[in-house]
């Protein structure tokens, strides 16, 4: 299909079909860990890579490649690389990408297992990460070292909703000759496409909401053909490759994100504005809300605010507690991006092992709690949480 001709929700339903013989209208799923050839010389203008063709599925498969190839057009990319999941794909980035010596410029708010990888790992192999505020653009800029080869952001930040400016640190790295890699797996490409606003490169956890059913794990990393070309060269002889069953799952995951994404965004923003209203809240942290100090920069980055909300109880720790322990529907866990809402107290779970001065500035309070709108009805959510707020 002529991808120009159509709307997002279109292409998420029908790029990337390549039919087999067999005519089927549901994509295939190709449970094969290798593929024959005809001849010996065919064998031998495969591997040479002379004709194109699949021979081993940590190399490719049918079904991966579809995945990659709808994947694309949504997030409006030259090429697309799966992975095994979404820290596979930040791990491929940059093991495909930089070498030792290279320095990083990355947002102080990124997801707990990206700042262990740059904070920690990369920097046994020599890879320096200088942590900026997430916010703060003149930080980004200033921090920028003649080695500095990467600028790696994710918009909006869990769990304060913090956003960052696309276009302005897009500006930032090309001044520095680095590239900017946006993690988008809060928005997804049905609510911004961090390549349209000058990033290099999207990265992916597609374990959220690509898959948006809580079901399996994967990642993808989508950039211009000089930037993927590298990293699927590490995927492919280092192995953390997507599973032809995690792909088949995403293709339909990606056929109602649309339609997921609209629901988690306007079941949050309902939310967001009862939670503004009730007494025992001081504070609610959501893109979507008029009092979100970057309201502005969301509205022109974000077709919506999606399915994110995060709040400061009064009262601490002792008070958001209750108001998790008081639920009876909402799952008690750190996940998101499933149909089924959940809760989660960041200060004692995914920022506990931080210190309390670390998380003090991170503006993550001992009150704070974070909900991942799920797709109920939003008067049964409301109800769930007035219950501990009322205690
Ligand atoms: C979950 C998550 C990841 C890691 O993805 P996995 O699929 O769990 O490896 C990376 N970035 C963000 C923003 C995430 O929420």
């Amino acid at each position: 299909m002529n991808e120009g001709d159509y709307e997002l929700e279109t292409l998420a339903v029908r790029a990337g079909i390549a039919r087999s013989q067999f005519n089927e209208h549901a994509e295939a799923l190709y449970l094969t860990s290798s593929f024959v050839f005809g001849s010996a010389a065919e064998a031998a203008a495969r591997f040479s890579g002379e004709a194109p063709g699949n021979i081993y599925a940590r190399f490719s498969n049918p079904t991966v490649t579809a995945f990659q190839e709808r994947l694309a057009v949504l997030e409006g990319a030259q090429c697309c690389v799966a992975t095994a999941s979404g820290m596979s794909a930040i791990l491929s980035t940059v093991m495909g990408l930089l070498s030792a010596g290279d320095h990083v410029v990355a947002s102080r708010s990124l997801f707990g297992s990206s700042v262990q990888l740059f904070g920690n790992i990369l920097k046994r192999f020599g890879v320096e990460t200088t942590f900026v505020s997430q916010t703060d653009v003149a930080a980004w800029r200033a921090a920028v070292k003649p080695n500095t080869r990467l600028l790696f952001a994710e918009t909006p930040s869990n769990p304060l909703t913090e956003i960052c400016d696309i276009a302005a640190l897009s500006q930032v790295a090309c001044q520095a000759g680095a590239w900017l890699a946006v993690d988008n797996c809060f928005c997804t490409p049905a609510l911004q496409r961090p390549l349209d606003l000058g990033a290099d490169i999207v990265i992916h956890s597609a374990t959220k909401y690509l898959d948006g059913q809580g079901r399996v794990l994967g990642g993808a990393v989508l950039g211009r053909k000089e930037v993927i070309e590298p990293v699927f060269a590490f995927l492919r002889t280092a192995g953390p490759t997507m599973s032809a069953f995690n792909a088949w799952v995403f293709l339909k995951g990606l056929e109602t994100l649309s339609l997921r994404m609209d629901a988690h965004s306007r079941g949050a923003l309902e939310l967001a504005l009862w939670l503004e209203r009730q007494p025992q809240v001081e504070r609610v942290y959501y893109p979507g809300l008029p009092s979100h100090p970057q309201y502005a920069l969301a509205k022109r980055q974000q077709k919506s605010g999606g399915g994110i909300v995060a709040f400061d109880v009064k009262g601490g720790r002792d008070a958001a507690w209750r108001v998790v322990d008081a639920t009876r529907m909402i799952s008690i866990t750190a996940n998101l991006g499933d149909t089924k809402t959940t809760i989660t107290h960041p200060a004692t779970t995914t920022h506990g092992r931080i210190s309390p001065e670390q998380r003090a500035a991170a503006g993550i309070g001992d009150g704070l709690l974070r909900i991942a709108v799920g797709l109920e009805a939003v008067s049964d959510i409301r109800a769930d949480l007035a219950r501990g707020l009322a205690i």
